[in-house]
């Protein structure tokens, strides 16, 4: 049975209440989807993707949602009641913070910037602070901390994986979760649409901003990433 059908993604219930499908869609938005599309295959290219990703960072010791691929475009995940934060990671300045505090695209970040949007489409998914977060519930602040420590350590290890890839990790959004059993969980997906990810020689994007800025074709994009982490396991 459809729990919900989001801008990306669709999430069925199963047998078992811990455990949902997520069935990742073709349709593509942007700009808080002002801007919309539809690709063929875009969906199993991020369902393939994530799966890479989150069991690369199981692996390494990570707790995150995915239990196992089902299909090309669905996996089985734990459910988690999800923290309604968006944690984003820059390595490289791009997007929203270029404008936001007058750096150029490019610029590299070392330590990482991490920042806190709230989830909230009506609102745009305004940038947030701990302040914010605190006063509007979002989180507890011993959760807050242990999720920025989880989402600091995914973004090292991202990073060194994709760099082993001819890929840099210019900025990421991460999602987490509780699950029934108290734990803290990384969830929703990891993917070229919610990575941006240059290649290392010549720069060029690989992700959703061919999409966003009408660059070329989008999906040529994601297999390429996709055939990247395919080829070195
Ligand atoms: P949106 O809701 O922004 O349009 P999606 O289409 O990606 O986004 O919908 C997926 C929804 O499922 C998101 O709201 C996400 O937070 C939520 N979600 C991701 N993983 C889980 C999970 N394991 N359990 C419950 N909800 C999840
Ligand atoms: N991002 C995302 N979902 C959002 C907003 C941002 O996945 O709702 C990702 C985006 O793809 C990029 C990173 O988070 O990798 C930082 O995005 P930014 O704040 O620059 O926003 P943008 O200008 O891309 O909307």
């Amino acid at each position: 049975m459809k729990l919900y059908e989001g801008k990306a993604k669709i999430l069925e219930t199963t047998d078992n209440k811990d455990v949902l499908i997520q069935l990742f869609k073709d349709d593509l938005t942007a700009f808080n989807a002002e801007k919309k599309d539809n690709r063929e295959g875009k969906g199993a290219l991020n369902n393939q993707t994530s799966s890479i990703l989150f069991e690369y960072l199981q692996k390494e010791g990570i707790k995150t949602h995915f239990i196992k691929v089902i299909d090309n475009t669905k996996m089985m995940v734990q459910k988690v009641s999800i923290f309604k934060i968006e944690v984003v990671l820059r390595n490289v300045a791009a997007g929203s913070i270029v404008k936001r505090i007058g750096i150029q695209n490019g610029t590299t970040i070392n330590p990482a910037i991490l920042e806190f949007y709230y989830k909230d489409d009506a609102l745009g998914d305004p940038l947030i602070n701990q302040d914010h977060i605190r006063f509007l519930n979002l989180a507890k602040s011993e959760e807050l901390e242990e999720i920025s420590v989880i989402a600091l350590k995914v973004n090292d290890l991202l990073k060194s994986f994709f760099i082993k890839r001819d890929l840099i990790l210019v900025d990421l959004k991460l999602e987490f979760g509780r699950n029934t059993r108290g734990e803290i969980l990384l969830a929703d997906e990891i993917s070229a649409d919610t990575c941006r990810l240059w290649d290392a020689k010549t720069r060029e994007s690989l992700d959703k901003d061919i999409f966003r800025e009408d660059k070329g074709d989008v999906l040529t994009g994601y297999r390429e990433v996709l055939k990247r982490l395919k080829t070195k396991r």
